[in-house]
């Protein structure tokens, strides 16, 4: 019998239930955690950078007490191939310094150091 195809695990980061996604159980965005991160610039860019998997046009308000402004697509699902985020994570984490998982950020830095090698 043929085996069909391994399918790897997306993890889930800033699904609150406030973008209309329910991934999990329920989480609201002000029960996250918000820690600046070491190489906050890197994760931001890296957060922005992610592949378009679901794509939600409007703007998406921003979640954070007292913050009126929207973000425009944020509701668009973004992806590295392991991961799974909205784009306004990229946002959130900016303007609010929303904590981003630690094994996100083990991904992100092994992902920085496996460039293609050059030849020599
Ligand atoms: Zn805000």
């Amino acid at each position: 019998m043929e085996e069909g195809p391994v399918v790897a695990e997306v993890r889930y980061f800033a699904f609150y239930d406030e973008l209309g996604f329910r991934v999990g159980q329920a989480t609201r965005f002000r029960d996250l955690e918000c820690r600046r991160s070491p190489d906050k610039e890197s994760v931001v860019a890296y957060l922005r950078a992610g592949a378009p998997l679901v794509v939600v046009p409007g703007d998406l308000r921003d979640p954070a007490q007292g913050c009126a402004s929207g973000v425009w697509g944020g509701g668009s699902i973004l992806t590295d191939g392991g991961w799974a985020w909205p784009r306004i994570a990229a946002e959130l984490v900016d303007r609010h310094d929303l904590a981003v998982p630690a094994a996100f950020l083990a991904r992100m830095r092994g992902s920085f150091h496996a460039s293609p090698a050059l030849p020599r």
